[in-house]
């Protein structure tokens, strides 16, 4: 028997083992935001590594946005050393869940099992795949005690709400640093027979016009800050959606209606602020006198953040030039630059030969039409040499009923596995 056989072997002998332990991340309920149970699930999955002979580092991310003593951040990174000096592996999954949201037949929270099928938030993104690394890793382990290098596994915190407390403190820290680290994975879903090389970019922004207040009876006696917001909006329908959907990318992004910039107004808030449910009385009549909207647009590999910025700044110049007494003001809130691995990167060529070894068909490369925290291994890590790879099917995570097939998780973990054979078991 090869050592290929007797892996596949050790990971289909631990189906029983892969349920139980997704189940049980999922029973921890780790809700971003707040950024709840993190110690929890990091105590849990400690006591996992301990057991299988692994050294474990808990490590708090002081001082992040939302890091509090009732809230805090805490990561876990688990190592072992192999017994030759090598190359090291490193499988990241973030153990927070977003919001559960309304439409849920099952418990989200409950780690059912029915139909070959593990239901929870969480359970698709990313807590199957997190489970299916930690099976691999272990059965890799398991047949191949004597290997070079390092296999490595961090859980971390807060990738839904940017990574700060997460991957970007690690990262900061030194973690990611190329002389530890070689070759990561991120087992986010995109299914099994995926390669996501990296995701498009991120620009943020509040944007004001500002007006005058005076009595709603005799607007004209004030200016109007919602009809100037109104004349930004018809210029970016006129000018700014056209121009967009011109701009496509050769990266593979998927779904395919993503292969292009794109930009949402996230919300918009003119005038009195809205009362309360309870509140039963009617508006005061006044001119509004500030009008704010968040953009969110997300951009290509071929663009750069400078355009994208001036091209929002010029749309407000053209309506400025025809409006009188229009002012505006553009707030940036959030950056992130695109990111893609090379095909011929190491780890891409590994993952890539696994997939077609184990299901006879060649890898797909994709790319993430939103990001996840590749971005911070590649700018604050300056390790190019990552991707992410895991089960489950992208379209259900955040969404009710969210799951993760058990054959999906047990098919990566033999993905990760002979990748993980290819780089560490040489002699
Ligand atoms: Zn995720």
């Amino acid at each position: 028997m090869t050592l290929t056989d007797r892996l596949i072997r050790e990971i289909d002998e631990r189906r029983d083992d892969l349920i139980a332990l997704t189940q049980d991340l999922l029973r921890i309920p780790t809700l971003n935001p707040p950024g709840e149970n993190y110690r929890e699930i990091c105590d849990y999955l400690d006591r996992r590594f301990q057991g299988a002979g692994f050294e474990t580092e808990l490590v708090r991310a002081f001082g992040t946005p939302g890091d509090s003593d009732k809230y805090p951040r805490w990561n876990l990174i688990a190592r072992r050393e192999g017994s030759r000096s090598g190359e090291c592996m490193h499988f990241n999954s973030h153990v927070d869940v977003v919001d559960v949201g309304q439409g849920w037949t099952r418990d989200p929270f409950g780690g059912e099992l029915v139909d070959g099928k593990i239901y929870g938030r969480g359970s698709c993104d990313m807590k199957g795949g997190l489970a299916a690394s930690i099976v691999a890793a272990e059965a890799f382990l398991a047949v191949c005690p004597e290997f070079s290098g390092a296999v490595e596994i961090s859980a971390t915190a807060d990738e839904e709400s940017g990574g700060y407390g997460g991957v970007a403190y690690l990262a900061e820290k030194g973690y990611f640093d190329p002389e530890r680290v070689q070759h990561v994975i991120i087992p986010e879903p995109f299914n099994k027979n995926r390669i996501c090389l990296g995701h498009r970019g991120v620009w943020w922004a509040e944007v004001e016009t500002f007006g005058e207040i005076a009595h709603g009876s005799m607007p004209f006696l004030g200016d109007c800050a919602i009809r100037h917001m109104g004349a930004v909006l018809e210029e970016m329908e006129k000018s700014l959606f056209p121009a967009l959907a011109q701009k496509q990318t050769e990266m593979p992004v998927i779904p395919e209606g993503a292969r292009q910039s794109t930009l949402n107004i996230n919300s918009i808030h003119g005038g009195q602020v809205e009362g309360d449910a309870s509140f039963t009385g009617l508006p005061s009549p006044c001119v509004p006198d500030t009008c704010r909207m968040i953009i969110d647009r997300r951009f290509l590999l071929e663009e750069d953040i400078e355009d994208v910025q001036a091209e929002i700044r010029q749309i407000f110049e053209t309506v400025k030039s025809r409006r009188n007494s229009f002012q505006y003001e553009i707030r940036e809130l959030h950056r992130v630059l695109p990111t893609m691995t090379e095909r011929d990167a190491p780890v891409v060529r590994t993952v890539a030969r696994a997939i077609e070894e184990t299901f006879g068909q060649k890898a797909e490369y994709v790319v993430s039409p939103g990001t996840y925290d590749q971005k911070h291994v590649d700018r604050i890590g300056k390790l190019k040499n990552c991707i992410a790879y895991g089960p489950g099917i992208l379209d259900l995570a955040h969404k009710p009923d969210e799951y993760v097939g058990v054959e999906d998780m047990l098919d990566c973990a033999k993905v990760m596995g002979r990748s993980l054979i290819e780089l560490l078991a040489k002699p």
